[in-house]
Order: C-alpha cells, then sequence, then structure tokens
C-alpha cells in the first residue's frame, strides 16, 4: 500500500531536485556571462587584471600633476591647451604611464576638437573600451590595455576608411620620433616630456 505512495513521492522530489539544479545553474552562470560592451574593439577588463601596475606614489613624482590627473582620475585636459593638438611630427604615439605604443602619427589628423585625434590604433589591442557614463551622457572610454591609464574617448565621426575619431589628452601621451621608435632602445622620447618610462619599444 505504501510503495505507490513513496515513488510518487520520489519522483516528485527527483523533479523538483532537477528543476532547482536548473534553475541554480541559469542563476550561477549570470554572472560569467559578462554583459557584452558592444563596442568595435578591444576588451573590457578589469582594474586589477591590467599587466602593468605602477603604486600611485611612482606615479605621483614621475607625471606631473596634469598627467596624473589625466591618466589615474580620469581627468581631460582642457581643449587646445595640450602639447600633442598641433603636433605634426612623424613617429609614434605612446602611453605616458607605461610606454605601450598607442597610434602612429599617419593616423593623427585635425579634428578642431582641440584635442589630439586618430583614426585608428596602433593594434586593436592597445586600448581597452568601456561605457562611461558620467556627466549625465553615454561614451566610450579609451583607456592603456596595459596600465589603465584614462586616455580619452572614442567617437564615431572621424574620417575614411575607420570613421573612428579617438579623442586623447596630450597629457597621456609620449611620442617616438620615428627614428628613435624603429631604432635601438631610444634613450628619451620628445624632449617635453616629463619623466616618462621607456620599456613600451619594440
Ligand atoms: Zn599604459
Amino acid at each position: 500500500l505504501q510503495s505507490p505512495v513513496a515513488s510518487g513521492f520520489l519522483g516528485g522530489n527527483t523533479a523538483v531536485m532537477s528543476a532547482f539544479s536548473l534553475l541554480h545553474l541559469v542563476t550561477k552562470s549570470q554572472p560569467v556571462a559578462l554583459r557584452p560592451c558592444g563596442l568595435p574593439s578591444g576588451s573590457c577588463r578589469d582594474k586589477k587584471t591590467y599587466k602593468v601596475v605602477f603604486s600611485q606614489e611612482e606615479l605621483r613624482k614621475r607625471l606631473t600633476p596634469l598627467q596624473y590627473h589625466v591618466t589615474q582620475e580620469r581627468g581631460t585636459e582642457s581643449a587646445f591647451r595640450g602639447k600633442f593638438t598641433d603636433h605634426k611630427e612623424e613617429g609614434t604615439y605612446t602611453c605616458v604611464v607605461c610606454g605601450t605604443p598607442l597610434f602612429k602619427s599617419t593616423t593623427k589628423f585635425d579634428s578642431g576638437s582641440g584635442w589630439p585625434s586618430f583614426f585608428d590604433l596602433i593594434t586593436p589591442e592597445a586600448v581597452c573600451l568601456t561605457d562611461d557614463f558620467s556627466y549625465g551622457m553615454h561614451r566610450v572610454e579609451t583607456s592603456c590595455s596595459q596600465c589603465g591609464a584614462h586616455l580619452g574617448h572614442l567617437f564615431d565621426d572621424g574620417p575614411r576608411p575607420t570613421g573612428k575619431r579617438y579623442c586623447i589628452n596630450s597629457a597621456s601621451l609620449a611620442f617616438l620620433l620615428e627614428a628613435q621608435a624603429s631604432g635601438t632602445s631610444g634613450t628619451s622620447a620628445s624632449g617635453e616630456g616629463a619623466g616618462k618610462e621607456e620599456g613600451g619599444g619594440l
């Protein structure tokens, strides 16, 4: 007399269990499935996973106050005040913090925005793109993929062939003349840069 009840009970229990496991799986998988940022290139990286990490103390000593503010506190330099806005020499623009090559002078163009503007990256992996909702608007923030330094923003109103406009703070950049970039190990980048680290190199 008891067996049908027992088996019924067991059956029900199994069903409940599997539904529970399924639910558990679904719930558990949610944090792993990162919201795609819907951005063209680069990867969204967590601060802690940057390959190059500098102590804030060291950076405060090595960078100018403006370079520190822009790269570490996501600041923005005044328009038309940056040293690279009208800079036209041929070479490579690197991250002022870690020296990673970011842009080629051949992709620099005059956007009229007051900030150095580029229509392409030196490599697709050079910068990390993230959503920036500050100031009540949505922009795409660009930061150095190696050290996380804030660089500027990416807009979709650039010239051909990419249609992209990387609007970058001069304070986030260092510059290597063509000869220095392709030469051995250049000992210094453009003279005006306040003590910056070499090491991006090749
Ligand atoms: Zn960097």
